[in-house]
Formats: structure tokens, C-alpha cells, sequence
């Protein structure tokens, strides 16, 4: 008898759209040895680069001296954008938030900020955040997934291509949006490297600062890496009770460890580290507080940055008054601590510090 022909099962395939690598999440070293292994002179390197952070091409076609064959195949390999930019809203201050949407459907807030001292922008390096700051909207929803560095660079040239309609530069970058960039390492040290790189965005290390809850052996680590950027530390209550209530991750890393690495963090990098303090009223900011936070961060080479805490909704603290900001802020004064108070800027839509937020899909976007 002759066999029956077996006819594949034909299925309904819903082919997910095959996502491209960004080209920003490559290091001048790791774009080198992709173009060598793919035939390339290595130096194309340096003008792709050139095209991508200097003269922030919006295609692959305009790279006009690299060989037609070449701009095919990065046009296939690589995305030149992940990022499209769904709101972009300015403040009264000059700020302006940035609700940029991921090719997966995540979304994002970067923030640029206009200070007399030049352009600064606050980059996401998390979609959500697992850390749980009880006072923090970036944590509400969890964590979804880290960023890779491409797309947290990306977040720097979309800013940069708005500065550029009005010929302006961004000239600092504060890791200090939604997420914890310890918690997401690898591409946030991708990140520092490649923005900081001259033929790159090149922006200095001195005008990078990037911040921690605390995850202690990333600090071991950052501190190993010797570089010359800022380095700030969420600290926000002077002993290991009142930390815990506010930052369950003072439970894994204890105040007194914390604090160890932040020496650890002085002494190998001989550079001052800048404490965090959200003043939040009748839990943080009574003048007693101050004292046993003087004495608690006394011999360390370090400033105090008090941040007047911001309004989240699903939150109930409440900030603390102006004059006892004041007076919180002259105790550390009087005992010999470097501090300041850290002006707030775009509390109107909601793009101070602690008030970002991700979003899920797009159609939740209002
Ligand atoms: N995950 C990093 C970066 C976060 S954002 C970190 O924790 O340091 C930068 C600063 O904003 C942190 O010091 C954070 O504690 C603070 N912050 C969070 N929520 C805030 C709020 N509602 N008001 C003021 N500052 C807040």
C-alpha cells in the first residue's frame, strides 16, 4: 500500500518582528571587532562614531564615506533608533520630560534640565525598579526589565537632537532616573564608557554623576574601576531603623556596611561622595536627626544634598517645612558637614526626583 503523503500542519504563525541590536549600545572596541569580523577596516570605527555622536545622523545612508556595501549592512544588523518619542513636555522652569516608547512597548522618562551652568539630562536605566524606596514612584510597578546601554545612550542623543533645534549642548548626564544603576551594571559602565568617549558624545567624567541605593558590592566594585566620575549614595535617614523603614534595601546592606564601602569608595578614588537626604516631615528632618547624621558620616569625605521630598500621589509623607529645611540644614552646617539644598525643578509635570515613572504599553499612556 502506498503511504499516505504527511502533509505538515499548517499553523497560523504570528511571526514576532525581529528586533535589531541598537548600534548606541556598541563600544568603540566592540563596533572595531564587529566591522573586522565582518571585513571591515576597524577605522571605520572611529567615523561611524563621528556620524552617530557628532553629526547625529537619523540614517544609515547619510554616512556618506563609508562604502555603500558597509551602510547595508549596518542598515541590517543594526537599529539607529529604539526610542520614539511619545510625549515631550515642558515645565515653567525650562524642563523638559521625555516619555520615550521601547521597541517592546515599555515606556520610559528622561528629563533635561536647564541650569545657568549648562543643559543636564536624567536618564532611566530601568524599566521600573525592584528596590522598593517607600517614597518613590519609579518602584510602584516593580521591576519590568533592565535597559541596555544602547538604550540608555539613546536617551542622551534624542535630548541632544532637541538641544540641537536650538544650538544648545548637553554638557552633564545624572544617572538618576527610573531605576537603580547598580542594579544593571554591566550596561550602565557600557553606557559611562561610551558617552564618555572623545569621539563620541564625549562628556567628561567630571560631568557624570551617577547614584545608589546602596547596593554594596556594586560599590566595591564602581570603586575598583577608578574613575573620575560623581558618585552619589541614597542615604535619607541617619541610623539602620529609621533607613530600614524608608529603603527595605537597607536590610540586605546594613548602614554600618554601607558606609564602609563608601570609605572604601573615598580612600581608593580620593574623590568626596555626595549623601542623598530626602526630607520627609516628622519621619527624617527634626534637628536631633541632623545631629546623629553629622555624627554618623563624620571623618568621611563627603557633602549632603537635602532634596525637599516630592509629591507622590500613592505616597503620604509630606515635605518638610522651609524653615525646618533651614534649620536641619544649619545643624549639619554648625557641625562642620558640606550641604545644600537641592532646587527643585519640573514639579509641575511630574519630573522632579522620585516622581518618574514607567510606563506599561503604550495605549496606557494618557
Ligand atoms: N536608584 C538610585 C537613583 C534614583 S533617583 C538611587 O536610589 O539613588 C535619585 C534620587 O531621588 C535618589 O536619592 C532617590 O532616593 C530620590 N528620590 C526618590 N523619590 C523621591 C521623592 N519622592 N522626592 C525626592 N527625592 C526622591
Amino acid at each position: 500500500m502506498e503511504e499516505a503523503e504527511v502533509k505538515p500542519v499548517r499553523r497560523e504563525k504570528k511571526e514576532k518582528p525581529q528586533l535589531k541590536e541598537s548600534i548606541y549600545s556598541l563600544r568603540p572596541d566592540e563596533l572595531q571587532e564587529w566591522l573586522k569580523e565582518n571585513g571591515e577596516k576597524p577605522f571605520r570605527a572611529g567615523q561611524i562614531y563621528e556620524w552617530l555622536y557628532n553629526k547625529r545622523v537619523k540614517t544609515f545612508e547619510e554616512m556618506s564615506n563609508l562604502s555603500k556595501g558597509l551602510r547595508e549592512k549596518l542598515e541590517e544588523n543594526f537599529a539607529l533608533t529604539t526610542l520614539s518619542t511619545l510625549i515631550k513636555q515642558e515645565s515653567k522652569d525650562g524642563t523638559i520630560k521625555f516619555l520615550f516608547q521601547l521597541q517592546d512597548g515599555y515606556s520610559i522618562e528622561t528629563v533635561l534640565m536647564r541650569h545657568d551652568y549648562g543643559n543636564s539630562v536624567c536618564v532611566t536605566t530601568q524599566v521600573g525598579c525592584r528596590i522598593g524606596c517607600t517614597f518613590c514612584a519609579s518602584t510602584l510597578g516593580g521591576l519590568k526589565r533592565h535597559l541596555l546601554a544602547g538604550e540608555i545612550v539613546e536617551q542622551v542623543v534624542k535630548v541632544q537632537q532637541t538641544l540641537d533645534e536650538v544650538g544648545e549642548r548637553v554638557s552633564s548626564i545624572v544617572i538618576m532616573g527610573i531605576g537603580e544603576p547598580f542594579d544593571n551594571y554591566d550596561a550602565m559602565m557600557n553606557f559611562l564608557k561610551i558617552i564618555n568617549n572623545d569621539k563620541g558624545l564625549n562628556i567628561g567624567a567630571r560631568h557624570i554623576t551617577v547614584s545608589t541605593s546602596g547596593i554594596v558590592p556594586k560599590i566595591y566594585q564602581f570603586a575598583d574601576e577608578q574613575l573620575q566620575i560623581n558618585f552619589a549614595v541614597s542615604l535619607h535617614a541617619p541610623n539602620q531603623e529609621a533607613r530600614q523603614k524608608l529603603m527595605p534595601i537597607a536590610r540586605a546592606y546594613k548602614i554600618e556596611e554601607l558606609l564602609e564601602a563608601v570609605r572604601y569608595y573615598t580612600k581608593k578614588t580620593g574623590r568626596r561622595v555626595s549623601f542623598e537626604y530626602g526630607l520627609m516631615s516628622g519621619e527624617n528632618d527634626s534637628v536631633e536627626i541632623a545631629n546623629e547624621l553629622a555624627d554618623l558620616i563624620k571623618g568621611i569625605k563627603c557633602h549632603v544634598n537635602l532634596i525637599p521630598i516630592n509629591y507622590v500621589p500613592e505616597r503620604d509623607y509630606v515635605r518638610t517645612s522651609r524653615s525646618s529645611i533651614f534649620a536641619f540644614e544649619r545643624a549639619l552646617k554648625e557641625r562642620g558637614v558640606n550641604v545644600t539644598i537641592r532646587r527643585e525643578q519640573g514639579a509641575d509635570i511630574a519630573a522632579a526626583c522620585g516622581q518618574l515613572r514607567a510606563q506599561e504599553r503604550q495605549d496606557e499612556v494618557r
